[in-house]
């Protein structure tokens, strides 16, 4: 890696630094990234005092663990350091050593970090996260070979669109189909009300576009909208981009290493040409509706969370909700507020966690220190990686001396199961009868933990109605569990999730031989690292089997690595006047049964509940094992040993 940047030695921002800014500032500063952005800044290792030192079971906290006046003393010194830094006194100081950087690392977790993270810091806090993401030519191609090679990507939701900027960086010519008749995919189609992120946005956003103007920690829809719009016309992606057509049929043509590939338009049909493909469908956007008998009898609107049918105003009315995962999580409680009456049909009960930060809007302060502190934002970025996504992954791992396998995996995950049980009991405090029913029998984070949003406070309104008995059919105006109880209801919102086992459905890819996708597939579907398939060359999937993060973390930055390497497979065949790479069958089986021993150790396949983690025969076919490390490691640079390149 080159020798960094250094970061300014003085601000050179038009924001205000005066010295009531920078200590008001200070206020809203999260000291574990606070204190590694002060080391980076003065290479001063000495900043890391034991007295501000995160605990690690506070690192959600805003103190971080730290005692107030450590907090204070923190602030002191960071006003002083910032002040220096005003006026041009603080000296440049060369980048962080690798030991500095792993030193400091592990001081803002809290813990002992292994080395494994010092490669992918380097790179992020260093490089800013730009470089290490695209295609890293070796020897770049002339322009009239990048002319000749044609890439389709399907969908210009968030992966579609990270593809297509890393494409157009690289030069490489591309267009983008996209089904709808706009860009950000999940964020254009789910509008139901109360739509938000919950994966925190300071990570839940592009390492090349950060946006230090998020409004809140975890956005609504409409902010999340307009950040992919903007990045779409920010890189002129969106004028690439053919709306309203979706893809139908690709097939691979053997001799001449080509995809055809069939396209439906609001005109009619037509077929082009690539060299490549990139699917970038995502996981979640076919609705699931279950088959319940008698529901297209219903007088009144049916519809699903993400299709939500806005010319029904459902103020006043009786509403049945059948589903309580993440979605129903998010527009339940809006709902109860409006609505007459909501009977609330739950399968199981979900985990579901206190967060201050969600619903929380980002103070100007911390806006403030994301823009100027060098190194801040970076560092809150990794703080956010490791409390969300890798500090978690020990907690999901069996321990197979552990005396309580049924309600738990390990002491650690026993001991989220005992605060989160505590906020349930809580919140329902005096209803037993609803702490019975809303109460989890299975780990945390066996299925996909959610944040509380207001669910336990809404289930003891007057108007909430929680009915676990299955649903046996539906009425013109009711609904009717199988004890034969009727719900008279005046609408049906479902919130009962996705199809996410038939990826890429209902798309036809036809590869080498005449291999179908979606039979070679079935409901077990896999791909080496997620994106390459034996078969289907030059055929890239971005979200693809085993990649969805079960536990947290920021799916973008898996699609960042994704995408990275795709373009370093791209970048195999270019450079070498190559046509076609071809999964080999041995490394993608190998690679695959790495996954399946991983998961048998790790709770998604506990057997104490149902996830749509699993296919019916109770393979993992969704979620990643890794830890994000692993997995950017992993997909940094394609080995093309892997391939059969032609
Ligand atoms: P989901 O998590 O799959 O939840 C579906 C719900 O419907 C579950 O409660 C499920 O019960 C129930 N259900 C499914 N089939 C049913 C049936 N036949 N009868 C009765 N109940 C049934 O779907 P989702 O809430 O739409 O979320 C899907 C995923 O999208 C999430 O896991 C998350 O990854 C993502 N998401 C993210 C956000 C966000 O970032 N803000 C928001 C929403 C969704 P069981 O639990 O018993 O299966």
């Amino acid at each position: 890696m080159p020798p960094a940047p250094l970061p300014p030695a003085a601000p050179d921002s038009p924001g205000d630094w005066s010295d009531g800014t920078i200590a008001a500032a200070l206020q809203e500063a999260s000291p574990p990234a606070l204190i590694a952005a002060l080391v980076m800044l003065t290479g001063d290792p000495g900043i890391m005092r034991p007295e501000f030192l995160p605990s690690p079971l506070a690192l959600r906290e805003d103190s971080a663990g730290l005692d107030p006046e450590a907090i204070i003393e923190l602030r002191e010194l960071a006003f002083d350091l910032l002040r220096r830094l005003r006026e041009g006194s603080l000296q440049p100081v060369p980048p962080l050593s690798r030991g500095q950087l792993a030193r400091t690392m592990s001081f803002c977790a809290g813990e002992e970090l292994s080395d494994d993270y010092v490669e992918m810091m380097l790179a992020e806090i260093h490089g800013g996260g730009t470089d290490d993401y695209g295609i890293a030519w070796r020897n770049r191609p002339s322009p009239s070979v990048l002319d000749g090679f044609r890439v389709l990507i399907i969908g210009a939701g968030m992966s579609g669109l990270c593809a297509a900027i890393r494409l157009d960086e690289a030069g490489i010519p591309y267009t983008i189909v996209e089904k709808n008749n706009a860009v950000a995919g999940t964020w254009f189609e789910n509008s139901y009300p109360g739509c938000r992120v919950d994966v925190q946005n300071h990570f839940y956003s592009y390492s090349f576009e950060p946006n230090h103007e998020w409004p809140e920690f975890y956005s609504r829809r409409p902010e999340l909208k307009a950040y992919f719009e903007r990045c779409a016309q920010k890189y002129g992606v969106e004028e690439r981009i053919r709306f309203s057509t979706e893809v139908e049929q690709a097939v691979y043509d053997e001799t001449r290493a080509v995809w055809k590939v069939d396209l439906r338009t609001n005109d009619g049909s037509e077929t082009i040409e690539v060299n490549a493909v990139i699917s970038a469908v995502g996981q979640l956007n076919r609705p699931k509706i279950p088959d319940i008998p008698g529901l297209e009898t219903f007088a009144g609107p049916v519809f699903h969370s993400a299709r939500w049918q806005h010319e029904h105003d459902l103020t006043g009315k009786r509403v049945a909700v059948i589903g309580t995962g993440a979605s129903a999580m998010q527009f339940a409680p809006e709902l109860a507020r409006d609505v007459d009456r909501l009977v609330i049909f739950q399968r199981s009960p979900q985990w579901a966690a206190p967060n201050p930060d969600y619903g929380r809007l980002v103070g100007d302060g911390m806006q403030w220190l994301l823009r100027n502190v060098p190194g801040y934002a970076s560092w809150y970025r990794f703080l956010l990686f490791w409390r969300t996504a890798d500090g978690l992954h020990a907690s999901l791992q069996s321990d197979p001396e552990w005396p309580h396998p049924e309600r738990s995996m390990n002491a650690r995950n026993d001991m989220q199961r005992g605060i989160l049980s505590q906020h349930i009991e809580r919140e329902l405090e005096g209803r037993p009868d609803l702490l019975e029913k809303a109460m989890p029998h299975y780990p945390p984070m066996g299925k996909r933990m959610l944040i509380d949003n207001g669910w336990f406070k809404m289930l003891r309104r007057d108007n909430v109605e929680l009915v676990t008995i299955p649903v046996r059919e539906v009425e013109p105006h009711a609904v009717v569990t199988e004890t034969g109880q009727r719900h008279e209801v005046d609408a049906i919102v479902f919130g009962t999730g996705f199809q996410s086992h038939r990826f890429l459905w209902p798309m036809r890819i036809v590869g080498n031989g005449g291999a179908v996708l979606s039979e070679v597939w079935g409901e077990d579907p896999r791909a080496y690292l997620g994106i390459t398939v034996p078969r289907f060359p030059n055929f890239f999937c971005l979200y693809g089997p085993n990649t969805n993060l079960g536990h947290g973390g920021s799916i973008i930055f898996h699609t960042e690595c994704q995408v990275r390497y795709t373009l370093r497979c791209l970048r195999e065949l270019l450079e070498s006047a190559h046509t076609s790479m071809e999964c080999r069958r041995d490394v993608h089986d190998t690679y695959n049964r790495l996954v399946d021993d991983a998961h048998g150790r790790m709770i998604w396949t506990h057997p104490g509940m149902a996830t749509w983690y699993r296919n019916e025969q109770g393979r993992v076919t969704t979620n990643s094992p890794w830890r994000l490390v692993d997995y950017w490691k992993m997909t940094r640079e394609p080995d093309p040993l892997d391939y059969d390149i032609t």
